[in-house]
């Protein structure tokens, strides 16, 4: 290696990172429904449109809808109700609520723009108010652009790690920097989607503590079963379980 190239290396090293840091300012905009202040680098029409992209192939991995009729259109009613009677009927995504026919994954989960999903393992243990708990959590997700800040903090690591690695051998100190910061913001999500449910149910006159019972049946499940929403990048339960008290007597005293 010559003489002096180390110190070119180091300068598009750092010109990288501040070029990330510059893009990462320019992309803070205020969520007008949570008045969080994110970093997203996307329109709600591209998240609609990669929601709907994405849908029949999540669709398929967890084995096509569930063929009953009358439990979709149940599905589909507690989930309109929590949209009609909150401020996600303000937004501009599309809502719609799938039952998916695996019986053995208790899962439910959000792709940008309001495509919503339940699995028939989580869906069969629920009564009406929980299915609203879960379903006013994954709306959470929509509105809070959950997956649309986790693109932007991607590509923002990304770029990060480039530049630390070209300029030094930091890149696996960047790395782990950025892998813990994903993690943190994730168990963030999960708080606010958890908050935003509660409000939803309350606003569609179903009993909030049911989303306590929620979570003790994820609790219950998580032994067993594969449980992605309740993993260990998640707040621990009793963490959560005590924020969702918090919740409630937070808007019931509003
Ligand atoms: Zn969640």
């Amino acid at each position: 290696m010559k003489r002096g190239s180390w110190k070119i290396r180091i300068f598009i090293g750092l010109a990288i990172v501040a070029f990330a840091f510059v893009q990462r300012c320019n992309n803070k905009e205020e969520n007008p429904y949570t008045n969080r202040v994110q970093n997203i680098n996307m329109s709600s029409e591209q998240e609609i449109a990669i929601g709907l992209q994405s849908k029949p192939e999540i669709t398929q991995q967890y084995g096509g809808l569930y063929p009953d009729e009358k439990l979709q259109y149940l599905v589909d009613a507690v989930g309109n109700k929590l949209v009609e009677n909150s401020i996600a009927r303000e937004t501009p995504y599309q809502y719609e609520f799938h039952l998916l026919a695996d019986p053995n994954t208790i899962n439910a989960f959000a792709l940008p723009g309001g495509q919503i999903f339940i699995t028939y393992a989580l869906f069969s243990q629920l009564t009406e108010a929980q299915l609203a708990g879960v379903l006013g959590h994954e709306i959470g997700h929509v509105i809070g652009r959950h997956s649309a800040e986790r693109i932007a903090d991607g590509s923002f690591w990304q770029t990060v790690t480039m530049g630390a690695t070209v300029g030094a051998d930091a890149g696996n100190i960047v790395g782990s920097i950025g892998q813990n910061t994903l993690l943190k913001n994730g168990r963030g999500d999960e708080l606010e989607s958890d908050d935003l449910g509660v409000l939803f149910m309350m606003q569609s006159g179903y009993d909030p503590y049911e989303m306590i019972k929620v979570m003790e049946i994820l609790k219950a499940a998580g032994g067993s079963s594969n449980v992605p929403e309740f993993q260990s990048t998640h707040p621990d339960p009793e963490n959560r379980i005590e924020k969702i008290e918090a919740s409630i007597l937070k808007y019931e005293n509003q």
